[in-house]
């Protein structure tokens, strides 16, 4: 019988949407949603090694060396909830951490079906960045002038206190972009290439977003191995 697997990267520039919208593709498909960015700042909470390790590259807005980072995603992909698939959102970020992910997937027997890329202009990156409020407790993300910070999370059953990364400041911003154009936008090229990439105009709303990738996913793809 043939096996289900989903193996999908989501791609961007910071404030593209990919934490939004993995969450509702996750819940779509019902695959877990890999965040690197939440998995580093659950270490950073819990003060592990790890977070020790990252607090000052993520706190300044540059990317965490890519040892780390690939030891500590290798981890979650070998955790069973990722037997039939995965969706992938902030890695990889280089093009180092996307040939290590090819090894990893291969000695896993599973590989990248898709590449989402949400495309999205500068401007209203920095402008979503800035608006942007963060829930402490499921990391789900809301803009300023859809639901005011004061009344708290509004993701499904989740009622956590909303707060600003620091991350989201505007000078990490501009580094934070800068980070993005230089290391990681040729992971666009590189999956291009591979036949992997799938662009979505990230500008819409996040419902509108949300239709288009499902709609483009099952474009005549086969997810079935
Ligand atoms: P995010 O939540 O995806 O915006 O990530 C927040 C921060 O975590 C980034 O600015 C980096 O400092 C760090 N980070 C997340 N994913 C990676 C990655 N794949 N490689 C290196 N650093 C990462």
């Amino acid at each position: 019988m043939a096996r289900f697997m989903h193996g999908i990267i989501l791609l961007g520039g910071p404030g593209a949407g990919k934490g939004t919208q993995a969450v509702l593709l996750a819940r779509h498909l019902n695959l877990p949603h890999i965040s690197s960015g939440d998995l580093f700042r659950e270490n950073m909470k819990l003060q592990t090694e790890v977070g020790r390790l990252v607090r000052s590259s993520m706190d300044s807005g540059r990317l965490v060396p890519d040892e780390v980072t690939i030891r500590m995603v290798r981890e979650r992909l070998l955790l069973p909830d990722c037997e039939h698939g995965f969706i992938l959102d902030g890695f990889p970020r280089t093009i180092p951490q996307g040939d290590v992910l090819d090894g990893m997937l291969s000695e896993l027997n599973k590989s990248v079906t898709v590449v989402l890329y949400y495309r999205v202009r500068e401007r209203m990156l920095l402008e979503r960045l800035s608006h942007r409020w963060t829930c402490r407790d499921c990391s789900a993300a809301f803009s300023y002038e859809s639901v005011p910070p004061r009344e708290g999370c509004k993701q499904a059953v989740c009622t956590g206190e909303l707060f600003r990364r620091a991350d989201d400041d505007p000078q990490t911003q501009a580094l934070r972009i800068r980070e993005y154009d230089e290391k990681t936008a040729p992971l666009v090229d590189y999956y291009s290439r591979k036949g992997l990439l799938v662009t979505v105009n990230g500008e819409h709303t996040i419902e509108y977003v949300h239709r288009q990738t499902l709609e483009r996913i099952h474009e005549g793809r086969d997810f079935y191995q």
